[in-house]
Formats: structure tokens, C-alpha cells, sequence
């Protein structure tokens, strides 16, 4: 078995682990607005003009490389929400691979613990638009795994990695600029964890989560990140924040140097977050150079509450107990009886009947009685522009309460009162 990847990934970080604490050669950053985060076309260019800015795809991909694309589709809603990476991002990626000879191969398995993987391919769309772009589409909790071993790593000495990722020729990273409950951020460093196991990535939430990032980064390369935040999230992310309507794209090849300035961008020192600080003790601290303009875009991100982490640790501790004893995880129950996440709900008083979230919510979650009326058991609180946001009436909208009648409507309540 030749494992290109993998071992040319050894090599590599270990020669870039010598230079550990003292600086390393400087790395261009790009730093492009995208005028308008709906427009396809507006998003299709500005990538590209972010990756000619570092050098262009051609020195990136060549002729017969085998390029794996790691997007994060982390739940059931759309980019708009701040939460997925933007399609037409992929789209763009993926018509550049194929410009250089390249075989572009998108691969992602979501995090969300309360939504089955499959509802949010669907929701997304990711099955028809990889189809409608002739890409092949790789569910990488179901790949075959080869173990690599993570050179100097802390809290990984090993770790089992797609087949894909260890022998792929290029990894292309498209994660989503975001506020996160337990890293403070998620960006590039973070977005690897979705290419592990998920009963590790469970374990790492309990254990120390920082640490685990950088190790998979020590053995894991990517070569082109190009983070979106095109809509970015602040507040409690990954999945329950609000949306940055930022209009930026950031690409480089460095992902220490990439997260170092998108912190600068979410006004988020990058020594507070412990991933990157980490990651400059044990990768090395990156000279930065920045092309493009940075004034204007910084922002003040809303950093996410510390409640929400004491919750989240809970719930991931709930699930790494279970999964060693019961074999599965239990924290999807207080998400199944409606205890936790947010829900939408229709204003009886506003809504005008027009029907138009009926035929725009993804699991036909919505029926026309007196008003619309969403049936809870059905609605898998995608929460996005279809239902919330594209009411004309402005009559749906998030509640985070729980309320008996959605308790009772939930799946567990009905079968246990059948
Ligand atoms: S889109 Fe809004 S106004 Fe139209 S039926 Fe749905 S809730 Fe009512
Ligand atoms: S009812 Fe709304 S939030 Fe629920 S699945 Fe349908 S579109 Fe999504």
C-alpha cells in the first residue's frame, strides 16, 4: 500500500517542526470582498482572484493530482446561516482543479450530534450539486481508514485517516469563518477534525480539544485553505450563532498563518485562542504578509458564551460515558424531546397563507391548516433562509424556549404515548 500523502505529509511537518519556536519564512495571506455573498458569479471570482493572489492554483495542482476538497458542512443549514461552507465556493475550486489537470474530490462528514449526516447532505443539497458538477462525493465517516502515526503529537500519537486523505496528492481545506463554544474559533486548524473518527472526535471534545487540533495539523497538510466569510457566525457557533454578513474570502497556504489573520478580522486576539497558541509553540509562529486591504473589514465577533460550553461539555461527556458502555452516543435525546436547540415558529396573527414555506422547507416539515403549521416531529431546525428568513410576512421566526405542545409533538413523547 503506498500512502503518498501521509508520508510526504511526515516529512514535511517534521522538517517544519524544527523551526518550532522562531519564526518562519513569511507566508501570503489573501484577503478579497465579495460584494455580494447571494451572487454566485460575484463569489466564483473573487476566488479566484484570492488564489492567483498566493500563486494560483497552478502551483497548487497539477496535471493527474488526485485533490480531496474538505468543505465543513456541519449541520442542516445553508451558508446564508453562517454555519456551511457556500457552494459556489466548491464550485469554483472545483472548475480551477480541473483547469490544472487535477481530480477533484469533495469529502466532509457533518458534526452536529442532533442531525443524522444524511438529512443534512440532503438539506444542503450536497448530493445534487456534486452530481450537477461531476464530482465525486465521499462520506468520510464511511471511507475505509489507514493509521498514520502523528510525529511529536501530545494527545495523538496515532490517528486512523480516511484512505482519501492519506492518499490524496492535495487537500484543498474550504472551512467557514465562525465563533465556537469549546476553540473559541473555528477556521482553518479546526476544520480537520471532521476527517476523524467520530467516537475520537468525541473523546477529544472531553479531553482537551486545542490540543487534538494541532496534532492532526502536525500530520495533516493542507495546501490551499480558503476560509469563508462570505456570511461568517458569531456568538455561540458553530451551530447556534448568528450570521456576519462579512463578505470575505481569506486564502494562503499556511493554516497557522490563515487563522492568525481571520482572528485579526473577527477582532479576536490570536493569543487567546488556545489552538493557535498551541500551534505556535509546537508548528512554529508565521511571519504574516498580507495581500489585500484589512481596513474596513475587521469586526468585533461576539465570542460565544461560557455557559454554552459547560452545557456542550456535558452533553459530550454524556456521549463519550455512553459510547463505551451502551456502544452509541445519548446526548441526541434532550435535541429529540425539544429540550435543547432552536425552533421555528409561525405568528398565527401575521402569516397570509401564501404557502410558500411549504414548498421551500426541505423535509416537508410544513402544512397549510388555518395558517402554516410545522410539525415538530418532522422539522429538523435547518433554520434557514427557506423557512425562517423567506417569509414574506415575516411570520416565522426562532424560538429557543421549550413548549409542551412541541415537546409532545416531538418523536420520543409521541411513540412513548402510542
Ligand atoms: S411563508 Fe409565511 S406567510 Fe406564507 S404560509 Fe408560510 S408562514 Fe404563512
Ligand atoms: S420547518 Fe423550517 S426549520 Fe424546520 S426543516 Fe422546514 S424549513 Fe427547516
Amino acid at each position: 500500500m503506498i500512502i503518498r500523502r501521509a508520508s510526504l505529509v511526515a516529512s514535511e511537518v517534521c522538517r517544519d517542526l524544527t523551526f518550532n519556536t522562531t519564526s518562519r519564512p513569511a507566508c501570503p495571506v489573501s484577503v478579497v470582498r465579495v460584494r455580494d455573498p447571494e451572487d454566485k458569479e460575484d463569489v466564483m471570482r473573487h476566488v479566484k482572484e484570492a488564489i492567483e493572489n498566493i500563486g494560483g492554483m497552478g502551483s497548487i495542482v497539477k496535471n493527474g493530482d488526485i485533490v480531496l476538497i474538505k468543505p465543513n458542512f456541519a449541520g442542516p443549514r445553508p451558508s446564508n446561516t453562517g454555519t456551511t461552507t457556500n457552494l459556489a465556493m466548491i464550485k469554483e475550486v472545483t472548475n480551477e482543479v480541473r483547469d490544472f489537470g487535477g481530480k477533484p474530490i469533495l469529502g466532509e462528514y457533518p458534526a452536529a450530534r442532533d442531525h443524522d449526516p444524511d438529512i443534512v447532505f440532503k438539506v444542503l443539497g450536497i448530493r445534487e450539486f456534486a452530481k450537477k458538477a461531476g464530482i465525486e462525493f465521499l462520506d468520510l465517516e464511511k471511507t475505509e481508514r489507514v493509521t498514520v502515526e502523528v510525529p511529536k503529537g501530545v494527545l495523538f500519537k496515532k490517528l486512523k485517516l480516511p484512505r482519501i486523505v492519506a492518499e490524496s496528492d492535495v487537500l484543498i481545506s474550504l472551512p467557514k469563518m465562525k465563533t465556537h463554544t469549546f476553540t473559541k474559533v473555528s477556521l482553518g486548524m479546526k476544520n480537520l477534525m471532521g476527517i476523524i473518527p467520530m467516537v475520537e472526535r468525541t473523546r477529544t471534545h472531553v479531553y482537551d480539544l486545542d490540543q487534538g487540533i494541532v496534532d492532526i495539523n502536525k500530520v495533516v497538510k493542507q495546501d490551499l485553505i480558503l476560509v469563508d466569510g462570505t456570511v461568517a457566525m458569531e456568538g455561540n457557533g458553530p451551530f447556534e450563532g448568528d450570521p456576519v454578513k462579512l463578505g470575505v474570502l481569506v486564502a494562503g497556504k499556511d493554516v497557522v498563518t490563515v487563522d492568525t489573520v481571520c482572528c485579526q478580522i473577527m477582532g479576536i486576539d490570536p493569543e487567546t485562542v488556545k489552538h493557535l497558541k498551541l500551534a505556535f509553540e509546537q508548528i512554529g509562529r508565521p511571519e504574516i504578509e498580507v495581500i489585500g486591504e484589512m481596513t474596513g473589514i475587521r469586526k468585533s465577533f461576539t465570542i460565544p458564551d461560557p455557559l454554552r460550553k459547560g452545557r456542550n461539555t456535558i452533553l459530550f461527556l454524556a456521549d463519550h460515558t455512553s459510547t463505551k458502555i451502551l456502544g452509541k452516543p445519548v446526548s441526541i435525546l434532550p435535541y429529540s424531546v425539544r429540550l435543547l436547540g432552536r425552533l421555528p415558529e409561525v405568528d398565527v396573527k401575521k402569516c397570509t397563507r401564501c404557502g410558500l414555506c411549504l414548498d421551500l422547507c426541505p423535509v416537508k416539515a410544513i402544512a397549510m391548516e388555518s395558517v402554516a403549521k410545522i410539525n415538530y416531529a418532522k422539522c429538523v431546525r435547518c433554520m434557514c433562509q427557506l423557512c425562517v428568513e423567506s417569509c414574506p410576512a415575516n411570520a416565522i421566526k426562532k424560538k429557543s424556549r421549550l413548549r409542551l405542545s412541541q415537546l409532545f409533538a416531538s418523536p420520543l413523547i409521541t411513540s412513548l404515548l402510542s
